[in-house]
């Protein structure tokens, strides 16, 4: 049996995608420490069609096999993202570590599919079928659960260029750069003078995908800066009634007081200029 395919394209990629069962991969770091006896794998870490950081008109086009290194030294990445990018491990990983593997790992711990989330990022995905665009949000149904057909590889990540200035961002870990997230939050705010026309408030490594909660971001939307800060009270105990968070080594009690603290310190911070407090 064959252990691992190197294609020289991606067409060619999307072929054995179609006609073996070799699994995908590119920096490895979060497959080599699976064991898995008897599995293919199918490198795409080198494929220059899924390595480019490109920008059209609305988005900044992010390739599959792009490493956060690579990302980092981008300077088309918005700061939002590189918040996130330089408190990711160490530079061994980064230097390895890419985003669809970020993606395609399926957890709710990955940095940059937090940003991604509170971003309202789209994935396009491809197979020699063809090609679709979603949702970041509708690409995870579950824990490890993705919308990823047996033949589909991740080809890009679609930041909106505008729009991504005034952000905030925490990572709370158990050891600085090397921890996997226990709690991190990340908001997006953008206005219209003193008033908030959208609002986004993420939540990663506390539940089985990314939590956001639409419905009580939109009750921010339309507030000036003082409303909102006024509102931080019932927000929390809004957020706090519906959030089911799931125990890891920290109790999901200490986890929510520390999801509420950060919510509660976005927005009591929320400034008409950039600025991320971390
Ligand atoms: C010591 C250590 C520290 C870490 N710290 C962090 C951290 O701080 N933050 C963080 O977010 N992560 C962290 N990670 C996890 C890991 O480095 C990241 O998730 C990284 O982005 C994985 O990318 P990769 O290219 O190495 O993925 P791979 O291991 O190559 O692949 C991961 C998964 O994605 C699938 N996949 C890869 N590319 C594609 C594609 N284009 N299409 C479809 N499926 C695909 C693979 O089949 C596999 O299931 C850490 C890992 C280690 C070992």
């Amino acid at each position: 049996m064959v252990n691992g395919y190197k294609p020289a394209t991606l067409d060619e990629a999307l072929g054995l995608r179609r006609d073996t069962d070799a699994v995908p991969y590119a920096g490895g770091t979060d497959l080599m420490v699976e064991n898995r006896p008897g599995v293919s794998y199918l490198f795409i870490g080198h494929l220059p069609e899924l390595r480019q950081i490109r920008a059209d008109e609305s988005f900044v086009r992010i390739g599959a096999a792009v490493t956060f290194t690579q990302a980092l030294e981008s300077d088309l990445i918005p700061a939002f993202m590189k918040e996130a990018l330089r408190r990711i491990a160490a530079p061994a990983i980064r230097n390895a570590g890419t985003f669809g593997g970020n993606i395609g790992n399926g957890s709710a711990k990955a940095d940059t599919v937090l940003i991604e989330y509170v971003c309202d990022a789209r994935l396009r995905l491809v197979s020699a079928r063809g090609e679709r665009v979603l949702p970041v949000q509708e690409f995870y149904k579950g824990r490890k659960a993705l919308d990823l057909a047996e033949d589909e590889l991740i080809a890009e990540i679609l930041l909106p260029k505008e729009g991504l200035d005034n952000y905030y961002y925490k990572k709370v870990g158990g050891r600085n750069a090397l921890a996997i997230s226990r709690v991190s939050f990340a908001g997006l705010v953008q206005l219209d003078g003193e008033r908030i026309r959208h609002i986004a408030a993420g939540f990663g490594a506390v539940a089985p995908t990314v939590l956001r909660m639409r419905d009580l971001e939109e009750r921010l939307e339309g507030k000036t800066l003082a409303q909102a800060r006024e509102m931080i009270p019932e927000m929390l105990s809004l957020y706090g009634e519906r959030m089911e968070l799931t125990t890891g080594r920290v109790s999901a009690e200490y986890r929510k007081s520390v999801c509420l603290n950060l919510l509660g310190d976005f927005l009591a911070t929320l400034r008409t200029s950039s600025a991320s407090p971390s």
